[in-house]
């Protein structure tokens, strides 16, 4: 398990090597100018522009054309740093009941920051290490794994995981349901 973690915090900041370094500059549609120079108030809390709290263009650091996200209020772009918004989802399923209790035994040896929503002393609705957010499917499913497999394998419907099947498509049967 010690392995494992010490892998997902490998990938993590891997990603947010990436992240950090990417910067695009801003790339706005005649479209996106004309939103921009008309609105009076910031796209994200609502409240109007003024003399201190006045509008910046809010972009998208990391898409290269049309990155342009809204007009912001200068408070409100300096809190949407890259540094507090980048999360790595991890999901497991009925992590909350079992799974979190093999990962927090290791958690504490990574030297990382970590935090929790705990639902009681020993259960936790979800927790976070460093950028890695631990989050449980079952809350969001309410069913097992198994029964969720098995109600996918009974749809005959060609579009479910439609790009998963085009990108392995030489695998076999046992496989595919394992990794769906
Ligand atoms: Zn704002």
């Amino acid at each position: 398990m010690f392995e494992s973690l010490k892998y997902i915090m490998e990938i993590q900041d891997k990603a947010k090597d990436i992240i950090y370094k990417t910067y695009y500059k801003i790339n706005m549609t005649d479209e996106d100018i004309d939103i921009h120079n008309n609105s009076n108030s910031c796209y994200l809390y609502f409240q109007n522009f003024n003399k201190d709290n006045y509008k910046v263009k809010d972009h998208d650091h990391l898409k290269e054309k049309n990155n342009y996200r809204g007009p912001a209020c200068n408070n409100c772009n300096i809190k949407c740093n890259k540094n507090k918004y980048f999360k790595l989802p991890v999901i497991a399923h009925n992590l909350k009941g079992y799974d979190s209790h093999f990962i927090f035994q290791y958690a504490g040896l990574l030297n990382r920051s970590i935090s929790v929503i705990p639902l009681t002393d020993e259960k936790y609705l979800s927790f976070q290490i460093d950028n890695t957010i631990f989050l449980d499917s079952y809350q969001f499913t309410l069913c097992s794994l198994d029964k969720l497999v098995d109600g996918m394998n009974k749809s005959n419907n060609k579009e479910l995981f439609k790009n998963f099947n085009e990108e392995f498509n030489n695998i076999t049967d046992e496989l595919n349901n394992l990794l769906r």
